[in-house]
């Protein structure tokens, strides 16, 4: 089932999310209807607070980006990432390379909004799958990306904090705009 999107301006983006102790079928539900929602609105990544619940989950599918190359490892062997698609992680926890780059970022709470946004090159990733097992892989590209803004929403932190002020200030009346559209009923 499609979920509504959270647009910015509602305090449940700004939520930290709680931990998953037990994946029962209402998480295997909300995950699946994460997965259609982010893929009908051509999302690369979906945190459960985009869909209204505050809660250490999130939806990442990198596989149709295709002029935004990703790179991935297991173990510490390299792995074609389209193989390992979508992914759902519970509970991540990250470890950031201290090499950055910036690159451009969009986000489904925020309709035609992008901006440069520096995120650490490659991050190696800690979390659980939907069936409890520990995953664990390293990231770069844009897949290091999408893990690093979709991290950042679960923990109620929005691309506009990254932002540079100066790109924060020229977005100040479309954010507005957005916040109290957000709000109308
Ligand atoms: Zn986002």
């Amino acid at each position: 089932m499609i979920r509504e999107i959270v647009i910015y301006g509602d305090p449940v983006l700004r939520a930290k999310g709680k931990r998953l102790e037990k994946i029962d079928d209402e998480i295997r539900v909300l995950a699946a209807d994460m997965l259609e929602t982010m893929y009908e609105a051509n999302g690369v990544g979906l945190a459960a607070q985009q869909v209204g619940t505050a809660l250490q989950l999130t939806v990442i599918d990198v596989s149709n980006a295709e002029s935004r190359p990703s790179r991935m490892w297991l173990g510490g062997e390299e792995v074609d990432p389209n193989e390992h698609m979508p992914l759902i992680l519970i509970n991540p926890e990250l470890q950031l390379d201290h090499e950055q780059e910036i690159g451009t970022e969009g986000c489904l709470s925020f309709p035609e909004i992008t901006a440069e946004i520096p995120r650490a090159a490659k991050v190696k990733v800690k979390a659980q799958d939907l069936e409890g097992n520990q995953i664990e892989f390293e990231a770069a590209g844009l897949l290091a990306r999408a893990v690093q803004h979709e991290n950042d929403h679960l923990n109620g932190i929005l691309f506009i904090d990254r932002m540079s002020s100066a790109a924060k200030a020229s977005l100040a009346g479309k954010l507005k705009r957005l916040a109290a559209e957000s709000k109308a009923p």
